[in-house]
């Protein structure tokens, strides 16, 4: 997708401060972060959101996961929690349009969220 803004992360047209990376996935910190560990966790296919994907995306969303799960430990969230976060379409507060799952922690975090 030319336009998204994902899609050029993955690319490296546009810069960011990359954390983990394989032939699948990408993971960097959100340019505005809500909490003191902010991470953007996203698959390097572009998928619109979460309500697109199908049976054939499920081993990618199985990696997704593991790989959230080993970030959290590598950046010493694992201990006192975080947070995994999927915002999907307009009532869900999706802002960008490319399948992404917000790695939060590093403070004590709120329920329900707004
Ligand atoms: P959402 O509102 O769930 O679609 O989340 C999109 C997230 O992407 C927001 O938390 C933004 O701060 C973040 N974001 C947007 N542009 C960038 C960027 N260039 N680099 C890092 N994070 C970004
Ligand atoms: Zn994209």
């Amino acid at each position: 997708m030319s336009d998204c803004i994902f899609c050029k992360i993955v690319s490296k047209e546009i810069p960011a401060k990359i954390v983990f990376e394989d032939e699948k996935i990408l993971a960097f910190h959100d340019i505005n972060p809500e909490a003191p560990t902010h991470v953007i966790v996203i698959p390097k296919e572009h998928i619109e959101s979460i309500s697109e994907i199908t049976e054939k995306h499920q081993n990618l969303l199985g990696h997704i996961h593991l790989c959230i799960k080993q970030i959290a430990h590598e950046l010493g969230l694992a201990e006192n929690g975080y947070r995994i976060v999927n915002n999907s379409g307009k009532l869900g507060g999706q802002t960008v349009y490319h399948l992404h799952f917000h790695l939060l922690g590093g403070r004590q975090l709120q329920w329900p969220p707004g």
